[in-house]
């Protein structure tokens, strides 16, 4: 089989879902993204790359961070962030603060907004500074030094985040964050804003399956850590959409409102899928095509 032919069959075959949805629109710099875009990445464990359409043209990587930050507190905290975060999906919006309140301020998971916050809260709490931690991780990971937020970004996430703030105030409000709110804040905002291709997340993302280990063939986490971040992914990684994209794509992934999803096959690769227009659950709605043909074409499945 070869995966760049595979990579140009499933490009033109998704051509006709690529701009179906909508781009996200709660701030001008993801409003005007050009929907009509499509790159995907592929990074082989063997240190391959294989990629097509736009996969080196950046995107606001959003949620997607939230993966790289749970990580890093992993490492930093080992599993004691779980004392404070769920690891069930929510079955409501990813912004949701009724459940969080129902639930006296422990957050159903780690991708949900709430859980990102408490995780980012931690890291900021072990590290000092989980925006420096964070860049490391990326930087290091992806091979390129000059990855970095987008201030725009991250600046009017600030400056319409009213109901995060509101998350990050009820979350405090039971004890459940350690760090000054507005500087979780300032550290979520940033890590949201992200810029990044799909090759560099692709690769960002390979210690995810290889069972922990960095590119350099050092540990970042055990076995069994990653194990469980991946499984948090597969049920909880795609919003309200987790069961439908088991179901499709069958495979660990997670993905953001900037259009991106990256998904997962321990032991083989780690594929980054890009196309900003959002179906009804806000995921990618080309994205979700070509992870499912993709899936489909190679056979590689967890299942
Ligand atoms: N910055 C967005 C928020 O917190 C991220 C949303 C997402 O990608 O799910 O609302």
């Amino acid at each position: 089989m070869d995966l760049d032919d595979v990579l140009e069959e499933i490009r033109a075959e998704v051509a006709p879902s690529v701009g179906t949805g909508v781009v996200a629109d709660y701030i001008p710099g993801l409003a005007c993204v050009d929907p009509q875009q499509f790159g995907m990445a592929v990074a082989m464990n063997t240190g391959e790359v294989h990629v097509t359409g736009d996969a080196d043209t950046c995107f606001s990587v959003q949620s997607i961070s939230k993966v790289f930050s749970l990580g890093l507190v992993m490492t930093h905290d080992s599993n004691r962030i779980w004392e404070r975060i769920s690891r069930e999906p929510s079955g409501n919006p990813f912004n949701s603060l009724l459940q969080l309140d129902q639930e006296w301020g422990k957050p159903r998971n780690p991708f949900i907004n709430a859980g990102a916050l408490v995780v980012t809260d931690r890291l900021h709490s072990t590290t000092g500074d989980a925006r420096s931690a964070m860049r490391e991780l990326v930087r290091r990971e992806s091979g390129n030094p000059m990855v970095d937020g987008d201030p725009r970004i991250a600046q009017s996430e600030h400056d319409t985040g009213h109901r995060i703030a509101a998350m990050a105030h009820l979350l405090a409000s039971y004890d459940n964050l350690e760090c000054p709110v507005e500087e979780v804040l300032e550290q979520y905002f940033w890590q949201c804003s992200l810029a990044m291709s799909c090759r560099e997340l692709a690769l960002a993302g390979g210690w995810l399956s290889r069972h922990g280990v960095r590119a350099d063939g050092t540990r970042m986490l055990s076995l069994q850590q990653t194990k469980r971040i991946n499984a948090v992914m597969l049920t909880c990684g795609t919003y309200d959409a987790a069961g439908e994209f088991a179901y499709r794509v069958g495979l660990p992934g997670k993905s953001g409102v900037g259009g991106g999803i990256l998904a997962v096959i321990p032991d083989r690769c780690t594929i980054c899928v890009w196309s900003p227009a959002l179906g009804p659950s806000g995921n990618s709605t080309a994205g979700v095509a070509a992870l499912d043909l993709f899936t489909t074409r190679t056979g590689w499945s967890i299942f």
